[in-house]
């Protein structure tokens, strides 16, 4: 795997927030910005996914277009930066690759780098049947935010239901943050129905959704 240069010299702790970014929207914004201030972060590296596994390839919109939309949301918060690392690389897109290959390049660039995997509680759910959840445990500490629906775990929650039980618990930080209630797929429902998402998505966001005639209706999505 060919990895270069998502990693700043300089940067000490970083947090990376994995999404399918289709598209971005203000709440992974607002979580990425609290939990860079929450755990003192250098910098929050946004790695949109090639092939989320939970979405149908011809459901998923252009990887280029979802990048896009990134690094224009992005743009104006000099901590934030896309990592296309997920992109540029073939075959599916595990979060145990990816942190495991930035923590092999922090380590090449200091002496104790430090990785938090930033997920919602919806998503944290899921964790032990993600693809070698160990294997993201040991790269990375996980930076868990609430959810609308779904709030923070307690400890207990975590010991029972991680791998790695008590262990795997000692490397989840908890951030509570101001819950918005924004996600993509409603987003996407909005565009689809004539519906306005001012405020809901940063307006350059905005504006390549509607220049790129994205979301107009379900089926209307070209594939990653
Ligand atoms: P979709 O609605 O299509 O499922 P999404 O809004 O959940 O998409 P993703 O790109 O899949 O967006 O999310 C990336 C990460 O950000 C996940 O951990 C997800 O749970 C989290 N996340 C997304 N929106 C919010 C939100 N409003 N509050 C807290 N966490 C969020």
């Amino acid at each position: 795997m060919t990895v270069a240069g998502w990693i700043a010299p300089g940067d000490s702790r970083i947090g990376v927030l994995g999404g399918t970014f289709d598209p971005i929207h203000f709440g992974h914004l607002a979580i990425a910005e609290q939990v860079r201030e929450a755990l003192s972060l250098d910098r929050v590296l946004f790695v949109p996914a090639a092939r989320p596994p939970h979405r149908l390839a011809s459901d998923v919109t252009a990887a280029a277009d979802r990048a896009a939309m990134v690094a224009l949301a992005i743009a104006d918060n000099a901590a934030f930066s896309l990592c296309r690392i997920e992109l540029d690389r073939d075959g599916p897109s595990y979060t145990s690759d990816t942190v495991a290959a930035l923590a092999d390049e922090a380590a090449r660039e200091r002496v104790v780098p430090e990785l938090f995997f930033i997920l919602s509680s919806e998503a944290l759910v899921g964790f032990a049947k993600w693809h070698d959840p160990d294997r993201v445990l040991a790269s990375c500490r996980l930076a868990v935010v609430p959810r609308p629906g779904t709030p923070l775990p307690a400890r207990a929650w975590l010991e029972s239901h991680l791998p790695g039980g008590a262990t795997a618990a000692d490397r989840v930080d908890c951030v509570e943050t101001v819950p918005l209630a924004n996600s993509a797929s409603g987003v996407r429902l909005r565009v689809s129905q004539g519906l306005s998402v001012r405020y809901l998505v940063p307006p350059t966001v905005e504006t390549y959704i509607c220049d790129h005639r994205l979301y107009t209706q379900p089926a209307n999505r070209r594939t990653a």
